[in-house]
């Protein structure tokens, strides 16, 4: 067999005129007037073959005319510009040959969301679902390369863990060899501890949050990216966050314009965040922005994703909230030295609605203060005596950030769920496939 082609190459224009073999997936087929249509896709792109009973030899019609909805299939022919296909090309079929015959496919359209979330090893086929995986996967390239290029050093944390990071409501526990352990809510405090020896890390790992109820942007098992940094402050690990984010969105809409155009994603909310600063706003002003809209919210309360909504209306590109009231805000963020009662915390909130996409601050790097503040949260210093060591050896100003890779996604391709950003969602009630 000579060389599959990929479809995307072909309707690139780059095989015009030539034969070819494709493989793929039987996506739609009709047959007409002797003619029969069979749409094969391959990586989200289609390709429609076009086989004419008269033209080619019974063997090759009679698989036309078996061949079903999923089956996959090695098809060959020539390469024509036409208009009217999809994509602006089309193969006149010569052979095709069937390699697996497909059952009646139980996904025809129309069905309910919980039906093809059962069915979800079977719809991820579909090209909706491709574009988002082949956006994602642009998305952490982009953000690798940003790292690699800056000089930090990518790290493995473990994700067994014997800690609380975000505080115990979402923590999920595990036997572990006769007691207890939990899966990792973030690396935070361990990448804390490798900046002592490289300085600037950062890992991609899978963070677990039992969260209770069911949102449109929470998973409870999702990808985080998080970042430190030794010599940082807050406002050094802001200019880090805007400029990753920026570079990301450069880079996918160079690779991914076509994915995003498909889904329907307006881009110019993601030029406009390339292009501009992105404005930074304190809790104080946030709170008054939602009083003044008359949002019922008291300074001290936590914003959830109506409020964040609601604040997202005022800005046409990603920007951060910052010093945030202590107590809703973890115990190891570094309190605002010029009025205690704040964390020097900040959010990136993406527009157009989103919200929180990233949550960062400086960290408490003072021994007292910080086992104090522990304390203070009714956590056992014991749990946190090596990050306590942090603070006794050496300690350093640090910085950092955790970003919801699910969270970027869903913003970057318009999503209107977070579930849709990564293939298997796992959350309350779901665990199969
Ligand atoms: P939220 O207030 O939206 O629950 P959080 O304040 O709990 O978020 P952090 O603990 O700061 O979030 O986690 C860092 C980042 O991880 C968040 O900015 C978000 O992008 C992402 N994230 C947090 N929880 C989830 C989740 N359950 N599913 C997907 N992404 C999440
Ligand atoms: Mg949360």
């Amino acid at each position: 067999m000579d060389r599959p082609v990929p479809i995307a190459e072909i309707i690139e224009g780059r095989h015009s005129g030539r034969t070819v073999t494709v493989r793929g997936w039987v996506h739609r087929k009709r047959i007409v007037g002797g003619k029969a249509f069979i749409l094969v896709r391959q990586e989200g792109e289609v390709l429609q073959c076009v086989y004419d009973k008269a033209e080619v030899g019974q063997r090759v019609w009679e698989e036309a005319e078996k061949v079903t909805l999923e089956s996959s299939v090695v098809v060959r022919g020539t390469v024509r510009e036409d208009p009217r296909a999809p994509g602006g090309y089309e193969l006149r079929g010569e052979d095709l040959e069937i390699v697996g015959l497909s059952a009646d496919f139980p996904i025809k359209g129309g069905e309910s969301i919980e039906y093809l979330l059962d069915h979800r090893h079977l719809w991820l086929r579909s090209r909706r679902l491709t574009w988002v995986m082949k956006v994602k996967h642009s998305v952490m390239q982009a953000a690798r390369r940003y790292f690699i290029d800056n000089g930090w050093w990518e790290v493995t944390p473990p994700i067994l863990t014997g800690s609380a990071v975000e505080g115990g409501a979402t923590l999920f526990e595990l036997k572990y060899f006769g007691s207890k352990a939990y899966l990792s809510q973030s690396a935070q405090l361990y990448l804390e501890v490798l900046i002592y020896p490289l300085e600037k890390v950062w890992a991609v790992t899978p963070s677990f949050r039992a969260e209770k109820s069911r949102t449109r942007r929470h998973l409870a098992e999702y990808w985080h990216l998080e970042a430190e940094a030794a010599w940082m402050d807050m406002w050094d690990m802001m200019r880090i966050v805007e400029e990753l984010v920026k570079h990301v969105l450069e880079r996918v809409l160079e690779e991914r314009r076509r994915e995003l155009e498909n889904l329907g994603r307006s881009l110019e909310p993601l030029k406009r965040a390339v292009e501009e600063r992105f404005p930074a706003i304190r809790y104080d002003e946030a709170i008054e922005i939602l009083q003044k809209k008359g949002v019922e919210i008291e300074w001290g309360d936590d914003m959830g994703a109506d409020e964040e909504r609601e604040l997202t209306k005022e800005f046409e590109t990603p920007f951060f909230v910052t010093h945030f009231p202590k107590q809703i805000k973890a115990f190891y963020m570094k309190l605002d030295p010029e009025d205690s009662r704040l964390a020097l915390g900040f959010d990136l909130l993406a527009p157009e609605g989103y919200g929180e996409i990233v949550g960062g601050s400086q960290r408490e790097d003072d021994y007292d203060t910080l086992l104090s503040r522990i304390l203070e949260e009714g956590l056992d210093p014991e749990d946190y005596d090596w990050y306590l060591d942090l603070r006794k050896y050496g300690t350093v100003p640090h910085s950092g950030f955790g970003l919801g890779l699910e969270r970027l996604v869903m913003w970057i391709a318009g999503l209107d769920h977070i579930r849709d950003a990564t293939p298997m969602p796992r959350y309350r009630g779901r665990i199969k496939p």
